[in-house]
């Protein structure tokens, strides 16, 4: 089942767009991520793929050549590509957003540069904004700017940068020298591909492990003033609006693990036989796997509701860590129970669910954790 709750709910071009991704995702996609799983080698062997089917530039406006996807289209895109492989929608997901944040925030100069070829591998792209010390803490950034001839010479050290080793532009947050010690951070594109930049791969991840993370060290990286996105000082709103929308992205991406585990569930247990009966037919296994149904359905509900709100133009914080924090916690939930339900076979690699179990565990970390979503939620109800 796809997360596009009933027919009619997307346009006819939308639900090719979104069959299409379906399709290469489970033809072409499944093998290589059950390889990347095994040697960590990375999704960007398929950039050139991704790039021919514009999954790269699923929310670039069409006057400068991107797709220009609803919100919603985009989540059930992401939905299905997670069901085959997750390395791939974090990827593609990461990449979109940054190329999101840039139609609406970027400067007209940028915009002209890099949202044409938005869609091609070499303009391929990371969000560096987590640090050592900054990750729920983002106010806490320490990589610093310092005024240049036409811009900023930037330096410091972000973590955890999902395409960090294929992507060429870094979105980020700097604290510009001078400007106040917390808060006021800004938001600059910096171009890989300068001298100042370097990339240390993170290997030994749990699950997702064909997506690429990595360190990126910046040493007096230059940037051009105009590569300032958003206002000087108000990097962290730039980033938030971006992260609000992007985590539906991850909502997406989990919805789509545990659709796989879901279904990985229902086939085993209606083939595996204990006590003369197919195991399905014992009340516990059929509980488990009616829990998880009626689990995931209400995680889609609130991933759409969620994506309809961003279409709508009335983007909601609330709304989406809402989806991002059920949506994920009942991917891990579901797969817990997808290994319960398949025994000691589950828990073999060989297994799929035992893969999904460990891809699911990334999504109420990323992009805000569970606990930083309660925040986010608990906070729209008190100032509504
Ligand atoms: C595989 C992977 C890929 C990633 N990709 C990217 C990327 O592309 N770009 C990027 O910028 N970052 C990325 N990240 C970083 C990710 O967003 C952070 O790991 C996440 O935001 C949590 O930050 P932290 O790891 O520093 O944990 P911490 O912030 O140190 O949190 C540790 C624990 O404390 C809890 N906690 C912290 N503050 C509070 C609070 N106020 N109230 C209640 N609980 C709290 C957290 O919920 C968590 O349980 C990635 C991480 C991983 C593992």
């Amino acid at each position: 089942m796809s997360l596009i709750p009933m027919p009619g709910a997307l346009s006819d071009d939308e639900c090719l767009l979104v069959e299409a991704a379906l399709a290469f995702a489970r033809e072409e996609l499944l093998p290589l991520d059950r390889a990347w799983d095994v040697d960590e080698s990375s999704v960007a062997q398929v950039l050139p793929k991704l790039s021919d089917m514009g999954l790269l530039s699923l929310l670039i406006p069409q006057t400068y050549g991107g797709l220009e996807c609803s919100y919603r289209t985009y989540a059930a895109i992401l939905h299905e590509i997670a069901r085959w492989s997750p390395s791939t929608c974090v990827t593609i997901g990461v990449h979109n957003m940054v190329g999101m944040i840039l139609s609406r925030r970027a400067s007209e100069a940028v915009k002209q540069q890099v949202l044409p070829s938005w869609g091609t591998e070499e303009n391929f792209s990371a969000f560096a904004v987590s640090e050592a010390g900054a990750g729920s803490d983002v106010g806490s950034t320490k990589t610093s700017a310092v005024e240049a001839d036409g811009g900023f010479r930037v330096t410091g050290e972000k973590m955890w940068v999902t395409n960090g080793l294929a992507g060429r532009w870094f979105f980020t947050l700097v604290r510009i020298q001078g400007d106040p010690p917390k808060g006021d951070l800004s938001a600059m594109l910096i171009d890989g591909r300068l001298p100042g930049i370097e990339r240390t791969r993170i290997t030994g991840k749990m699950g997702i492990r064909g997506s690429e993370t990595a360190v990126i060290h910046f040493n007096e990286a230059f940037v051009p003033e105009d590569h300032l996105v958003g206002p000087r000082g108000g990097g962290m709103e730039v980033c938030l609006a971006g992260l609000n929308s992007g985590r539906i992205g991850i909502a997406a991406q989990a919805t789509g693990i545990a659709e796989a585990c879901l279904d990985e569930m229902v086939s085993y247990a209606r083939q595996r036989e204990q006590f003369g009966r197919p195991i399905g037919s014992f009340q516990a296994v059929a509980d488990m796997i009616a829990q998880s149904a009626v689990e995931l359905e209400a995680a889609k509900v609130l991933v759409w509701r969620a994506a309809s709100a961003v279409d709508a133009g009335t983007p909601s914080p609330g709304a989406s860590a809402m989806a991002k924090l059920y949506a994920s916690e009942c991917a891990n939930r579901i797969a817990y129970r997808a290994v319960q339900v398949h025994g000691g076979a589950g828990y073999v690699r060989e297994c799929r669910v035992e893969q999904l179990y460990r891809d699911a565990r990334i999504t109420s970390i990323y992009e805000g954790t569970s606990e930083i979503q309660r925040i986010v939620v608990a906070r729209e109800l008190a100032n509504s």
